[in-house]
């Protein structure tokens, strides 16, 4: 049954990226919408007054109570369900929608299917990889969600799609409970976010979400058993198939890698016997062995809706992934210097140390909750040293000491601007020719930086500064 927003009254919870837009589309629909806000600084203020011209109504300095009459809450993702304002909405019977529910209820009955991916890491990179495939194959797609297009502007606007390649965060599915895609992957899972989710099993159980309903295949990883359980968790549609993706070579239903060839031994006829050429691992980039994984999962989802094999090695060799993912940034005195920003957490950070032999690795920010001994043990044997910054540091000094007391760390006690030229700069006097000083630091960076893309920057800019 379609929801009837005619006249209903819904509060908007959170300005910002989703709130606006989606304030203006359900006022347009014609709800009575009231937008609630925690904070009142001058960015919130601009907006409520474009919102309140409309004749919005905003409430901004209060977004834990539940304005009276409130038939529906449509609430940013990142808002914690612990909330008060969830808390009452639970006892009134009002339900709770993210920003893709809202999008897939608005969707028009003959819009494009979702092939949707989430996982700890690599959500976006696979997401860019399965859309540049869906083109390649000739189809009219985007990279929406979490990247690129809005997903409520790609429902709702006037470009049309054959298909959606749909990035999901595990925010995102736990505020999604009708979202029912096409077919799904869940590239990994390792704790993240287990302050907002609470669990470790809340924050699994949120990821699996999105095998839900699925249509055609749920992707798993195969060296990533959690993944697997939730596609057996998972109530989908009659006849779905669980599709693995692996690095070894692949049981029948799997893709993965055989020689230096990527395969698809789940989407050929007689699977038993025989399997289908899709690329070459040299037409993955980088070919790290994480973004294999990745080029599989993407394959794996196009080929769930009928995508040819040349299609996929087309579409892989003409993907360049996003700055601050592993992006080499300059050599300097036969030291390579390397951004990896992006990895934010410490199973990225794994997957990155992994990438290299011999590492001056610079790390430290927000842990987020995250614990470092097994990352740090992991990798002490590739550690040429540690340069630490931000605000948990001492959590990853304390984990060196017992796992890697030999590898020299210095430790900067600074969060102004000129913390990561210093941090670069002690890197330098680390490093050996022949080694790679790692950014990867496996913590948030809102301590020091806006976001990881001005870490990032700011020390390419820092690495930049040592070559001239
Ligand atoms: P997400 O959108 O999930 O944050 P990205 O593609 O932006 O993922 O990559 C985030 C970080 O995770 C990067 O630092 C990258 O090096 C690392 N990464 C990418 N894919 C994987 C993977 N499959 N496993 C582990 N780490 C990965």
């Amino acid at each position: 049954m379609p929801f009837e927003f005619q006249g209903k009254h819904v509060t908007v919870a959170g300005l910002g990226v989703s709130g606006v837009p989606a304030a203006k589309v359900l006022h347009g629909l014609g709800a009575r919408v009231t937008v609630v806000n925690d904070g009142a600084d001058e960015r919130a203020r601009a907006q409520a007054v474009e919102l309140e011209a409309l004749g919005i109504t905003v409430r901004l300095g209060d977004g834990d109570t539940l304005p009276d009459g409130t038939e529906l809450i449509v609430t940013a993702p990142g808002w914690k369900p612990t909330k008060p304002l969830f808390t009452a909405a639970g006892q009134a019977g009002v339900p709770v929608w993210g920003d893709v529910e809202l999008a897939w209820r608005l969707r028009r009955p003959d819009s494009a299917p979702w092939l949707a991916v989430t996982g700890t890491n690599g959500k976006t990179t696979t997401v860019q990889m399965l859309a540049s495939i869906l083109k390649a194959a000739g189809l009219r797609t985007a990279a929406v969600g979490n990247i690129g297009v809005s997903l409520l502007d790609a429902v709702t606007g006037d470009e049309e799609y054959d298909v959606l390649a749909v990035e999901l965060s595990s925010y995102q599915l736990h505020w999604a409970p009708s979202l029912r895609a096409h077919s799904a992957a869940v590239l990994n899972l390792a704790p993240d976010h287990l302050d907002w989710h609470g669990s470790m099993e809340a924050y699994a159980a949120d990821k699996g979400r999105i095998y839900e309903g699925n249509h055609v295949a749920c992707v798993y990883n195969v060296a990533d058993k959690a993944t697997e359980d939730l596609v057996r968790e998972a109530d989908v549609e009659e006849g779905c198939r669980a599709i693995g993706f692996t690095l070894g070579s692949p049981a029948p239903s799997q893709l993965g890698v055989v020689d230096g060839i990527l395969v698809d031994r789940a989407f050929v006829e007689n699977r038993h016997k025989n399997a289908q050429e899709l690329a070459e691992v040299s037409d993955v980039n980088p070919p790290a062995p994480h973004n294999i994984a990745n080029a599989l999962a993407a394959a794996a989802l196009a080929r769930a809706f009928g995508v040819p094999a040349a299609a996929v090695r087309d579409g892989l060799r003409a993907f360049t992934p996003d700055a601050h993912r592993i992006a080499h940034v300059a050599d300097v005195d036969g030291v390579a210097y390397v951004d990896d920003s992006k990895a934010t957490n410490t199973h990225a950070t794994e997957a990155s140390l992994a990438a290299y032999e011999s590492i001056v690795w610079i790390a430290g920010g927000l842990a987020k909750g995250a614990t470092f001994d097994e990352l740090v043990a992991g990798a002490a044997k590739r550690l040429r040293g540690a340069v630490l910054i931000g605000a948990d540091r001492a959590l990853i000094r304390e984990a060196l000491t017992r796992h890697a007391p030999e590898v020299p760390v210095v430790d900067l006690d600074r969060t102004d601007t000129g913390a990561m030229l210093q941090a670069v700069q002690e890197a330098r006097r680390l490093a050996r020719p022949g080694d790679t000083v790692l950014l990867a630091p496996a913590c948030a960076s809102m301590d020091m930086f806006t976001n990881y893309n001005q870490r990032g920057d700011a020390f390419a800019r820092a690495v930049r500064e040592l070559g001239a």
